[in-house]
């Protein structure tokens, strides 16, 4: 029996998404601030003698096979390492989808790491994350495994120490929203003044002041629930709330679990929602 591994792919979330101008390829400018948090996909690599590559996910709204952003994946470690294995992945989904969060990207990362270490390959992370880069805009942020300052379209990463942790409640209304359709009815306005990212933030409520997502205006007004879910969230205690990414997700920020769990069940109150507490990681 060949070897397997699993691996934990969490989830992100954005305190911070500045568009800042579109670029002559189509792709946008931006300045984030990336967050992991404690929800995991997960990820089993199985190594197999047939050449092939087999991806299974168990969520509806994922595609299995060559569709799979993982599939990209193994296909270019297997194909670097010229060895006559193939694989055959399966990816438990917890996280949603199409959601802000940044699942596949984070499945992608994790066939990545996942196959390095059962090929053997001993390639270095700077190197897996320029091959990640071509995967996906997040497959990097996944690969550096810090809380990080993205740039560029998402590829050129620097660690930010000075992020306090919070425990963190995440509110998807079921409402999948596509990340092109949303760059595409982005409508940038003036250069606007960039805001200073301090250094470090001593609490929790001090980094609240610098949460802020330029796409937030395409998908609010297409989605408005996302707004009184932001509400809702405050309202139940929350320092501040943000939608992640491109929606839907929203998420809260609260200093202690008590609070954020508190807030979760008045948020689900038997609503068809995905709604969980998660901590920074
Ligand atoms: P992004 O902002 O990168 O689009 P997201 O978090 O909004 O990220 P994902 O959950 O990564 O969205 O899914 C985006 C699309 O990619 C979905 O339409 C989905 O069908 C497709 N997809 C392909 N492979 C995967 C995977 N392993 N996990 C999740 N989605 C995948």
């Amino acid at each position: 029996m060949l070897q397997s591994i699993t691996l934990q792919a969490p989830a992100k979330i954005n305190y911070l998404l500045d568009v800042i101008s579109k670029r002559p390829d189509g792709y946008h400018e931006l300045r984030m601030i990336m967050q992991r948090v404690s929800l995991y996909d997960q990820v089993r690599i199985q190594l197999t003698y047939s050449p092939d590559i087999n991806v299974y996910c168990d969520s509806k709204n994922v595609p299995d096979g060559e569709a799979n952003i993982g599939w990209k994946a193994a296909k270019a470690l297997l194909e670097i390492s010229e060895c006559r294995f193939g694989c055959e992945i399966n990816i438990k989904k917890n996280i949603p989808v199409a959601a802000g969060l940044g699942g596949g990207s984070s499945d992608s990362a994790a066939v990545l790491l996942g196959l390095n270490e059962l090929l053997g390959l001993g390639l270095s992370r700077g190197r897996l994350m320029i091959i990640g880069a071509k995967l996906g805009a997040d497959v990097p942020f996944f690969l550096f495994r810090h809380t990080a300052l993205a740039e560029g379209i998402g590829e050129r990463l620097t660690e930010l120490t000075g992020i306090p942790d919070a425990w963190v409640v995440l509110v998807n209304p079921n409402l999948p929203v596509s990340t092109a359709w949303v760059y595409k009815n982005l409508q940038l306005t003036q250069q606007k003044p960039l805001a200073t990212i301090p250094d470090s933030f001593k609490d929790v409520a001090s980094l609240c002041h610098i949460l802020s997502n330029d796409l937030e205006t395409v998908t609010i007004p297409a989605f408005p629930v996302i707004s009184e879910i932001k509400n809702e969230l405050v309202s139940n205690g929350a320092l501040c709330s943000l939608m992640s990414g491109s929606g839907s997700t929203v998420f809260g920020l609260f200093n202690d679990e008590a609070t954020a769990i508190k807030a979760s069940d008045v948020l689900r109150n038997n609503r068809d929602w995905f709604v969980a507490v998660v901590q920074t990681v």
